[in-house]
Parts: structure tokens; C-alpha cells; sequence
């Protein structure tokens, strides 16, 4: 799932390679991707790409044209990727969902891997984005950091950090994978609440908030032009149960949370504890 990291980098490698190209078409084949009708997708022809951005989890990618500024809002979900092509893929690709046809033969892809269209895109006039629902309910950017008296207000809630963390609306850009790398780095249990982190373990979580710039370093060195289906994720933690802990040797756990998993070190962030499988379906199986 791409997260703020991978997003970052999408955006930066779309915009270096997008900006300057004109739009010959555009369409939508899953047909519930474009949540937005007004201006129509295909108002996009003869525009020209000026670059791409992130908010949060969402690229966005920028156009002008005739009328104005016209800005992409994409929301990957779990299992989209924006992405440039030198070639157009065959109508009869069940992946794509939105196609933006530049002249000279490339395209801009939404692509979604597996059956479910949850992936979309909306087409908005300029300041449309920072008045979209999905933009203006987003808590602060988690990288670069917010200020340590925002993060300590964003975090001030009696919620499990795990999933507090990855609430884009308590702090954006957060999701499965990187949430436990924080908590891992900020030696924080995933079940420690929000609000009663002492303040010296909020700057924990303030310092461990670093490793979503050490990743966009990370991806800056190893990503080329084109950014692969699946990016090489420098984690730690996330997925590695049973493998020695980086920082103690001790072996990291799995730990269920409703049905994601969560992965952290017992000797490092609950004090020696195995937690117990909080996942029901387990039980019931
Ligand atoms: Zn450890």
C-alpha cells in the first residue's frame, strides 16, 4: 500500500517526467473511478501538465489549459499506482482506471492491482483540492514533522496509537507499513494510547517520525525514472516477525489488530510483553 514515502516519490519522478507534456485525452474505463463529473475528464485534452504534488496518501497531479488550472486528486486506496508509460495500455487492461494520453505516444496511468475499484481521482478547478472533504479533514503532514506542540495536540486522544497513527484526519500520510517503523523507532507499544504518552515519549515519536524522510532519501537513491509496482520498502519491522530485532536481537512479534497485523518488538516497546492476538477471527477459526 503505497504510503506517504512511496507517494512522495511518485510525485516527485511524475512531476520531473510529466511537466511540460501535453494531454491529447483522457478517459476513465473503471467506470466508478472519477468521483467528480464537473469539469468532465476529458476537458483535460490540450492541457498541459505544469507538475505533481502530494497531500498526505493522495498524489495530484497539475494541468493548465485554456480554462485555468485544473488539479487530479487521486486516491490510491490499498492497491492503486500512478504511473507513466511510453506506451498505451490495450482498453481491454482491467487495471487501468484512468488514462491521461499525452501527445507523443506516453500515458498517465491509475492502475489498480486486484478485483475491487476502490482506487479514484477527482478533477478539480484551482483550490478545488484544499477544499476537497477528503483534503480539508486531514490532520498535519507527518513528514516533514509537524511542530512537537501540533504532533503532542494530534496525539492528545485515549485511541491505540496504532490506529490513531495511521487516522489521516489525526495525522496524514500514515498507513500499515510505516506506522509500525515509527512506533518500532520511537520504542512505543501499538496499544499505548494517545493520550497518555509522557512528553518525553511524544519527542519519541516526534524523532521516530524521521524514518519517513530517511525513506524518501532511500527511494531518491534507488528509484530511477520509472517507479517500480513495488517499491524496495527499507522496513524493519513491518512483515518480519520471527527475524532478530535490528536494535536488541530480541525476535520480533505479530500481533493482530482487528484484521491488520502489526509487528513490533517486545524487548524495545512493551516492556517484555508478548501481546496477546487481538484478532476474532483467529479465535473463531
Ligand atoms: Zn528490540
Amino acid at each position: 500500500m503505497p504510503e506517504l514515502p512511496e507517494v512522495e516519490i511518485t510525485a516527485r519522478r511524475l512531476g520531473a517526467a510529466l511537466a511540460g507534456a501535453e494531454v491529447e485525452s483522457a478517459l476513465a474505463p473503471g467506470m466508478v473511478a472519477m468521483k467528480t463529473i464537473k469539469p468532465p475528464l476529458d476537458s483535460l485534452a490540450g492541457n498541459t501538465i505544469e507538475g505533481a504534488r502530494r497531500i498526505g496518501k493522495m498524489p495530484i497531479v497539475e494541468f493548465r489549459g485554456a480554462d485555468g488550472r485544473l488539479d487530479l486528486l487521486v486516491h490510491l486506496m490499498s492497491a492503486g499506482r500512478l504511473q507513466l508509460f511510453d506506451k498505451r495500455a490495450s482498453l481491454k487492461d482491467r487495471r487501468s482506471r484512468v488514462l491521461i494520453r499525452l501527445a507523443g505516444g506516453g500515458e498517465l496511468r491509475l492502475r489498480e492491482f486486484g478485483t475491487k475499484q476502490r482506487a479514484w481521482a477527482k478533477l478539480l478547478p484551482e483550490g478545488g483540492v484544499e477544499a476537497d472533504e477528503m483534503v480539508v479533514t486531514l490532520g498535519p503532514e507527518a513528514w516533514p514533522a509537524p511542530p512537537l506542540d501540533r504532533l503532542a495536540r494530534a496525539v492528545d486522544q485515549p485511541r491505540h496509537l496504532h490506529p490513531l497513527l495511521r487516522d489521516q484526519r489525526a495525522i496524514a500520510g500514515i498507513g500499515r507499513s510505516w506506522v509500525d517503523e515509527i512506533l518500532w523507532e520511537a520504542r512505543l507499544s501499538p496499544f499505548r494510547k494517545g493520550s497518555e504518552l509522557s512528553s518525553e515519549e511524544v519527542d519519541r515519536l516526534y524523532d521516530g517520525l524521521a524514518v519517513l524522510g530517511a525513506a524518501i532519501d532511500h527511494y531518491e537513491e534507488v528509484v530511477g525514472e520509472q517507479v517500480p509496482d513495488k517499491l524496495p520498502m527499507p522496513l524493519k519491522v513491518h512483515r518480519r516477525e520471527g527475524e532478530p530485532c535490528p536494535r536488541c536481537g530480541t525476535t520480533i512479534e505479530a500481533v493482530y489488530f482487528a484484521e491488520h497485523q502489526t509487528n513490533y518488538c517486545p524487548q524495545c516497546q512493551t516492556g517484555g510483553r508478548v501481546l496477546k492476538d487481538r484478532r476474532l477471527s483467529r479465535l473463531l477459526k
